[in-house]
């Protein structure tokens, strides 16, 4: 493993209307979803090619499981271009978009972006963030026209 790597987080205008869309429509829940991108040498390049709501099976506006099925057909489309699920995102109803220490808990895949967008404020925040360990850095995101 390469360190602590810090893509660039890339989205293309549509993929964060998207995102942020499905953050709205879980209200008053949290809402999740997945991130699929191509994967070079073991790490997500920061691309990504396809985003996939799901559903929060916690039904809670404190925290979020992704849906089994929801993961099962993103992994399968995922696998279908070649790529794989390189992240995460989930909705923070009434806290900044920073991980929370649930959120460091259950992070997993050292591999993934996590994707925090805060609905706290009148205009969303989307924000990106590798954790490592118990170690949180953020990653930049670029947004692209498409
Ligand atoms: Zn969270």
């Amino acid at each position: 493993m390469s360190g602590f790597a810090l893509p660039l987080l890339r989205l293309t205008a549509s993929q964060y209307q998207r995102v942020v869309g499905h953050c709205y429509h879980g209200l008053p829940d949290e809402a999740c979803g997945l991130l699929v991108g191509p994967v070079a040498g073991g790490e997500a390049t920061g691309a990504v090619s396809g985003v996939y709501p799901a559903r929060n099976a916690d039904a809670s506006s404190r925290t979020y499981t992704v849906d089994g099925k929801d993961f099962l057909r993103a992994s399968r489309e995922a696998e279908a271009r070649g790529h794989e699920i390189v992240g995460v995102w989930h909705s923070h109803t009434h806290t900044d978009a920073y991980p929370s220490p649930t959120d460091v808990r259950q992070a997993v895949d050292p591999m993934w972006v996590y994707v925090i967008v805060s609905l706290r404020d009148e205009a969303p925040t989307l924000r990106a963030f590798r954790i490592r360990d118990g170690a949180i850095a953020e990653c930049q995101v670029v947004l692209e026209a498409g």
